[in-house]
């Protein structure tokens, strides 16, 4: 589970962690007065931030500093009336509902700190670098040694020498070390309270020296953060971050019903029981030329009515040109998928065609019920095996 930058940002402050002040705004009008509220408490410049479930803000343009409330409303007014498309949003962009505005920040030099699991290791490990920003990505791919790492010991958390070495390494000056050993040792402690899977702050920044503070503030104006979904059960206050206006609506009507649907780009739908048979069903429509529209596991105990719910949502895709089920029945019974089969004609109804194989329990059972039904699924198909089964779905899109 994903939350948002402001979010992220009030569990950094909750950690005791500098942070600009601001607010999150959904209206035009409200990020024109959170604006003039900052910049009459003395802000200098205010921030204006997409908040997306994506990142690559900066540069698509939806994070703008302003030098005043009309530049602030300007920037807000954008924002909310243009899709996002960055790198990492689909082609189409996203919607933006939500803004951040903030207290703006001079910015000495941009810093990168992140805590993610590092699953060959098996442990959380931090991640550090002198060369955050908008460029992170780039300095990973061109000189991976700018990327520093530190494992993190499962029992003993982050140890306070480790959060010195990296803030040293990273070349802090002065009181900017024990400064960032506190955001780091504070990072860790948030990431391992909230069951987090990353927690992100780039840029960590340094503020340009001033007389009272000869050497700067570090201080946190960015936060990412994805969590374990099968922690959430015991993080309420997480939990209650959820922003279901921010996922993909055909994914989260297949969670409601226990099944793991994750959409693609290709035109073949399929519906599969086991992670492992939906991916080697992926793997087998591709070597046959073909693109899955989908990843659907409908796992092994699933209801009719939850199978049913399945084909109304890979039918539901504009994009899908062929259906293609491919289930072995072990524990989940074929006779189950066919008479679910026959109730999504039914309810649904298959406009496009469909090519089935069915394996394991009760398949003479399931047979028989597909046959009957064949007058009126007409744009059905049966396949004996899994190539034979490609090869047909593959047929009927190309
Ligand atoms: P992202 O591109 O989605 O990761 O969005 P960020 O919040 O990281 O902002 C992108 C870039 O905008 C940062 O790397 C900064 O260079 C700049 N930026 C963001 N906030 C401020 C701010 O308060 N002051 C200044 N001067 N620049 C900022
Ligand atoms: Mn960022």
């Amino acid at each position: 589970m994903r939350i948002h930058e402001y979010q992220g940002r009030q569990l950094l402050a909750d950690a005791g962690m500098p942070v600009p002040a601001g607010a999150m705004v959904q209206s035009v009008d409200d990020a024109a007065s959170e604006a003039k509220r900052l910049f009459d408490e003395g802000a200098k410049i205010v921030v204006v931030k997409a908040q997306v479930h994506a990142g690559g803000r900066g540069k698509a343009g939806f994070v703008k500093v302003v030098n005043n409330t009309a530049e602030a409303r300007e920037a807000a007014k954008y924002m909310l009336s243009h899709r996002m498309v960055s790198p990492q949003t689909p082609p189409e962009g996203l919607d933006v509902k939500r803004l951040l505005v903030a207290a703006g920040v001079d910015i000495a030099k941009e810093y990168y700190l992140a805590i993610t699991l590092d699953r060959a290791a098996r442990t959380a490990t931090m991640i550090a670098s002198a060369e955050g920003g908008v460029e992170i990505e780039a300095v990973a791919a061109r000189d991976p040694s700018a990327i520093l790492k530190e494992r993190i010991h499962p029992l003993l958390g982050l140890q306070p020498y480790q959060a010195r070495k990296l803030a040293f390494a990273l070349g802090f000056k002065g009181r900017q070390v024990n400064q960032a050993v506190e955001v780091m040792m504070k990072l860790a402690k948030v990431f391992k309270e909230t069951d987090a899977s990353l927690a992100e702050i780039n840029p960590l920044v340094v503020t340009p020296a001033t007389a009272e503070l000869p050497d700067g503030q570090v201080i946190a104006i960015d936060a990412k953060f994805s969590f374990d979904d099968n922690a959430m059960f015991r993080q309420k206050q997480i939990a209650g971050m959820f922003d279901p206006s921010e996922e993909n609506a055909a994914e989260l009507q297949a969670n409601k019903f226990g099944l793991s649907y994750v959409a693609l780009d290709g035109n073949i739908g399929c519906l599969v029981n086991g992670a492992g048979l939906a991916m080697s069903t992926m793997d087998i429509i591709k070597l046959h030329g073909g693109e899955p529209a989908n990843f659907l596991d409908v796992g092994g105990g699933a209801t009719e009515e939850a199978v049913t719910e399945a084909f109304r949502i890979i039918l539901s895709d504009k994009r899908v040109e062929g259906v293609l089920v491919n289930i072995f029945g072990g524990i989940m019974q074929c006779d189950t998928i066919a008479r679910s089969i026959v109730a999504a004609a039914k309810s649904v109804g298959f406009s496009v065609p469909l090519v089935v194989r069915l394996e394991g329990t009760n398949v003479n059972e399931a047979r028989k019920i597909l046959t009957e039904a064949s007058g009126e699924i007409r744009s059905m198909q049966t396949a004996t095996d899994l190539t034979d089964a490609a090869r047909k779905v593959c047929a009927t899109v190309a």
